[in-house]
């Protein structure tokens, strides 16, 4: 049990990628907050986890707020007192469109949750972890924090920025023991990935050179490991999970 005694929270971990990391976290051993805005789904989440015989509890939280970020962190003291592993996961996809054409209102919503979001999360994280000697922080950022794509000008820009985001933090924090690992997932086969048209989802499983897209177990698991002590010289990394994408 890798993540044993752990306590690990996930963001938008009521579906997709996040609820695949969440049940990760507690089958290898760590309880669990799960956070998201969708209180059902979140819900589910902390059902299956306990099903399987894990520890979890929810908490709502919208990543775009930075009240409700500190609360998260705060409800994660409250419950198990402490705070050692972050998983920044939620994210949106805006609609596919050219970049002239992109209104303020999409540019600012996505960032507010893609982009802004993981910096109130860091901002609330950290020093909850400074009090216990240090801690684990994975940003979900994409293989389009490396890459772009055409039409998601917002969601590119901020997954760069997540990558940079994560770098940051090795550098203002490792001497405190905090570390930060950026994950790029491709495409994943969710509910985010389902807004997309289905010419698009068709052409991107020949975008793998594996020719699928991936599953949120295949990320979870990876998410998962690398949150462990064992990875602890690992700091300010961008590890693609991508069935090839990037090699290309
Ligand atoms: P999803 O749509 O399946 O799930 C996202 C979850 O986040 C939902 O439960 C939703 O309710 C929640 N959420 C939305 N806005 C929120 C907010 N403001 N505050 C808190 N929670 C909120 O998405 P997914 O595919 O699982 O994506 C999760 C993360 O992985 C995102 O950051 C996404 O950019 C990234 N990602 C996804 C893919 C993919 O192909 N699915 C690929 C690369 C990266």
């Amino acid at each position: 049990m890798p993540l044993e005694g752990k306590v690990a929270l996930v963001t938008g971990a009521g579906a997709g990628l996040g609820r695949s990391i969440a049940q990760c976290y507690a089958q290898a051993g760590a309880h669990v907050v799960v956070s998201d805005i969708n209180d059902d789904t979140g819900a589910e989440t902390v059902q299956l986890i306990l099903n399987a015989g894990g520890t979890a509890t929810y908490h709502h939280t919208d990543v775009s707020s930075p009240e409700e970020s500190r609360g998260l962190v705060q409800f994660a003291l409250d419950t198990y007192g402490r705070l050692d592993i972050a998983c920044n996961n939620a994210g949106i996809a805006p609609p596919p469109t050219p970049m002239a054409e992109i209104s303020t209102d999409l540019w600012r919503r996505t960032l507010s949750i893609d982009l802004d979001g993981v910096f109130y999360g860091i901002k609330a994280q950290v020093p909850a972890m400074l009090r216990n000697g240090g801690g684990t922080i994975i940003n979900i950022s994409s293989i389009l924090g490396q890459v772009a794509f055409p039409g998601l000008a917002p969601y590119v820009a901020a997954k760069h920025a997540v990558v940079g985001l994560t770098k940051q933090i090795a550098v203002d924090y490792a001497a405190q023991n905090i570390r930060a690992i950026a994950v790029g997932p491709a495409f994943i086969k969710t509910g985010l990935e389902m807004a997309l048209d289905e010419k698009t989802r068709a052409a991107l499983d020949m975008a793998h050179p594996i020719e699928r897209m991936g599953k949120p177990r295949e990320v979870g698991e990876v998410v998962a490991m690398i949150s462990a002590d064992q990875w602890s010289f690992v700091n300010g990394a961008y590890l693609p999970i991508d069935g090839g994408y990037l090699s290309r």
